[in-house]
C-alpha cells in the first residue's frame, strides 16, 4: 500500500483528554522535521457528518475548503499544522454505513451476507488509507474518536488492528492516550485505570507502542517504570502530558518528552535532527508574555459551551499574538441582551463580535448588540448570521424599514433584506445542502478589508443558506452601508462595511476557519488592531 506510514491514536479511561491536541502536536513536530503529514479523524457516531448536529452536542462544526462539514478537531489540525484538510480527513460511522448500504443496494456484494467484519471493517480500512494512496504524505495520523471499550468504537479498533498487518509492522504505530488521576486524599497518582484501559485494547488485539498519560502532576521515574512494566511498553515510550496554560504549548512539551523521536523510531524513520520549532516557540512565548489586555465580547446563543465557537476564539487569540496583546474573550448570551441592558452588558469592551448561528432564538439580542456597536463606534465584526444581523439592524434603524428581517426568521416581512439564495429554493434535505466551502471574493479597493488582506481577490469558506438580498443594494449604499467584497461569479455580497464607522465589517463567509497559529487571519488581526485603538 505504498510507503506512507500510519500513526493511530486511541483514547482510554475518559473522553476529553485532548486526543486531538496530542495528535495535532505530534503532527506539528513531525512537520517541523520536514515530513509531509496530515491528520484524519474517525468519528464513531451515526450522523453522516456533524453538519446536522447542534453545537451543544460536540461543539462547532468545522468547514473545510472543499466544503466538508467536519469535527472541530480538524480545526486543531489545520491551526497546528498549517495545512488544508478535506472531506477525506473526517470519517463517521454514518458515512461508512451509507457507503456499505449503497454498495449492497447496487448488488456489489454478489449475494453475500453483509456483515460488520469484513464489510464494515473493509470500508473503514479503505477510508483510512484513502489519503495515503495519493502518495503525498510521509505520515498520516489517524485519531480514533471515543474511548476504547465503547460499543461504537469497536469496528474501528478492529479495522486498525487488521491494518497493522496489511500495512506492515514498521509502517504503523499505536499511541494510546489515557488519564492518570490524582487522589488528593492520599496524595497519590493512580495508574490502575491506565492498566485496565491497555488491557481492554489488548483484548481487542492491539498492543500499544506508546502511552501518553494525561496528568495534573509530574509523573516520576518509578511510576513510568511501573506503567511500562504492566502495560508491556518500553520505558521511554511512557510519555507524560501535563496540564498547560495554552494548548499551543503541547507540541513543545511533547518534544521534551520525546514523543516524536519514539514514533519515528517505531516507524524506522530518521530522527537524528531536531525539529525546527523556532517560529512556534516565538508564537507561544508571545502568547504567554503579552500583558496588555483587550476585551472582546463574543455574542452568540450557544455560549454555555465554549467549544461552540472554538475557531473564533482561537482566531482571536492568534490575532492577539500578532498584535502583542492578550485577548480576553467573554461570551455574551444573545438571549440576555436587550435594549434596556445593552450599555451595561458591553461596558468596558474594546470590540464586539456577533457570531454565526441558525434560527430565531436570541436573534433580537444580536440585533441590539449590533446597534450598540454601530452607534457607539465600537469595532465590530459580524460573521455569517452576524453580518445578516448587521444588515437587518441597519435596514430597521437607519433606512427605516421597521419590519426588516431575514426570511429565515420572518417569511412574511415586507422588507426581506436577507433572503434564501436562489440555489437553496426547493432544497428540503438538511444534510450537506448549504452553500459550503471555499469561494472567491473580490475586494473593493480602498476598503477596510482590502487594506487588511493586502489583496484583490481572496478565497474564504462558507456555510449558509441565506444571503443579502441584492434588490436592496442601492438603498443600503445611499445610507452608508456598502458591499466591499463580492463573489465575482454570481454577484453575491460577501462583505459589508460602514465607512462612517471606525471599524465595522461583516462577512457572509467564516474567516475563523482559515486562521492558524503561524498565519493568523488578516481580518481578525485588523479587528484586534482596531480594538486596541479603542482602548480607553
Ligand atoms: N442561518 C444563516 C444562514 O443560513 C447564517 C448561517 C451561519 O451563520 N453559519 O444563512
Amino acid at each position: 500500500m505504498g510507503s506512507t506510514k500510519y500513526v493511530f491514536v486511541t483514547g482510554g479511561v475518559t473522553s476529553s483528554l485532548g486526543k486531538g491536541i496530542v495528535s495535532a502536536s505530534l503532527g506539528r513536530l513531525l512537520k517541523a522535521r520536514g515530513y509531509e503529514v496530515t491528520i484524519q479523524k474517525l468519528d464513531p457516531y451515526i450522523n453522516v457528518d456533524p453538519g446536522t448536529l447542534n453545537p451543544y452536542e460536540h461543539g462547532e462544526c468545522y468547514v473545510t475548503d472543499d466544503g466538508a462539514e467536519t469535527d472541530l478537531d480538524l480545526g486543531h489540525y489545520e491551526r497546528f499544522l498549517d495545512i488544508q484538510t478535506s472531506q477525506a480527513n473526517n470519517v463517521t460511522t454514518g458515512r461508512i454505513y451509507q457507503s456499505v448500504i449503497n454498495k449492497e443496494r447496487r448488488g456489489d456484494y454478489l449475494g453475500k451476507t453483509v456483515q460488520i467484519i469484513p464489510h464494515i471493517t473493509d470500508e473503514i480500512k479503505r477510508r483510512v488509507t484513502l489519503l495515503g494512496r495519493k502518495g503525498e504524505f510521509d505520515i498520516i495520523i489517524t485519531e480514533i474518536g471515543g474511548t476504547v471499550g465503547d460499543i461504537e468504537s469497536l469496528p474501528y479498533i478492529e479495522a486498525v488492528r487488521q491494518l497493522r498487518w496489511d500495512l506492515g509492522l514498521e509502517n504503523t504505530v499505536f499511541i494510546h492516550l489515557t488519564l492518570v488521576p490524582y487522589l488528593s486524599a492520599s496524595g497519590e497518582l493512580k495508574t490502575k485505570p491506565t492498566q485496565h484501559s491497555v488491557k481492554e485494547l489488548l483484548e481487542n488485539g492491539i498492543q500499544p507502542d506508546v502511552l501518553v498519560l494525561r496528568s495534573e502532576h509530574e509523573l516520576d521515574k518509578d511510576l513510568r517504570k511501573k506503567v511500562a512494566l504492566f502495560c508491556n511498553v518500553e520505558k521511554d515510550a511512557v510519555i507524560q502530558s501535563i496540564d498547560v496554560s495554552t494548548i499551543y504549548e503541547v507540541p513543545l512539551l511533547m518534544k521534551e518528552e520525546g514523543l516524536d523521536v519514539m514514533v519515528l523510531k517505531k516507524l524506522k524513520l530518521d530522527s537524528s535532527e531536531s525539529p525546527d520549532l523556532k517560529d512556534w516557540k516565538t508564537f507561544v512565548d508571545r502568547l504567554k508574555s503579552s500583558t496588555k489586555e483587550i476585551r472582546i465580547a463574543l455574542v452568540g446563543k450557544y455560549v454555555e459551551l465554549h467549544d461552540s465557537y472554538k475557531s473564533i476564539i482561537e482566531s482571536l487569540s492568534h490575532a492577539g499574538v500578532m498584535n502583542n496583546v492578550k485577548v480576553k474573550v467573554d461570551c455574551i448570551h444573545s438571549e440576555e441582551v436587550s435594549a434596556d441592558n445593552v450599555a451595561e452588558k458591553f461596558e468596558g469592551y474594546n470590540g464586539i463580535l456577533v457570531a454565526p448561528g441558525f434560527g430565531d432564538r436570541g436573534i433580537e439580542g444580536k440585533i441590539v448588540s449590533v446597534n450598540y456597536a454601530r452607534e457607539n463606534k465600537v469595532p465590530f465584526l459580524g460573521i455569517c448570521l452576524g453580518l445578516q444581523c448587521a444588515i437587518i439592524e441597519f435596514a430597521r434603524n437607519v433606512i427605516g424599514y421597521e419590519d426588516a428581517h431575514s426570511t429565515e426568521m420572518d417569511s412574511n416581512t415586507k422588507h426581506p433584506v436577507i433572503d434564501l439564495m436562489e440555489e437553496q429554493k426547493g432544497v428540503t434535505r438538511k444534510g450537506g445542502t448549504m452553500r459550503l466551502g471555499g469561494y472567491a471574493c473580490e475586494l473593493d479597493e480602498g476598503s477596510i478589508v482590502a487594506e487588511a488582506y493586502q489583496a484583490k481577490v481572496v478565497r474564504e469558506r462558507h456555510r449558509h443558506r441565506y444571503e443579502f438580498n441584492n434588490e436592496f443594494l442601492e438603498i443600503f449604499r445611499e445610507h452608508g452601508m456598502v458591499p466591499t467584497g463580492i463573489n465575482p461569479e454570481n454577484g453575491l455580497v460577501e462583505i459589508m462595511e460602514q465607512p462612517a464607522h471606525p471599524w465595522f465589517v461583516g462577512t457572509q463567509f467564516h474567516p475563523e476557519y482559515r486562521s492558524t497559529a503561524l498565519n493568523p487571519h488578516p481580518l481578525f488581526v485588523a479587528f484586534i488592531k482596531a480594538a486596541i485603538k479603542n482602548l480607553k
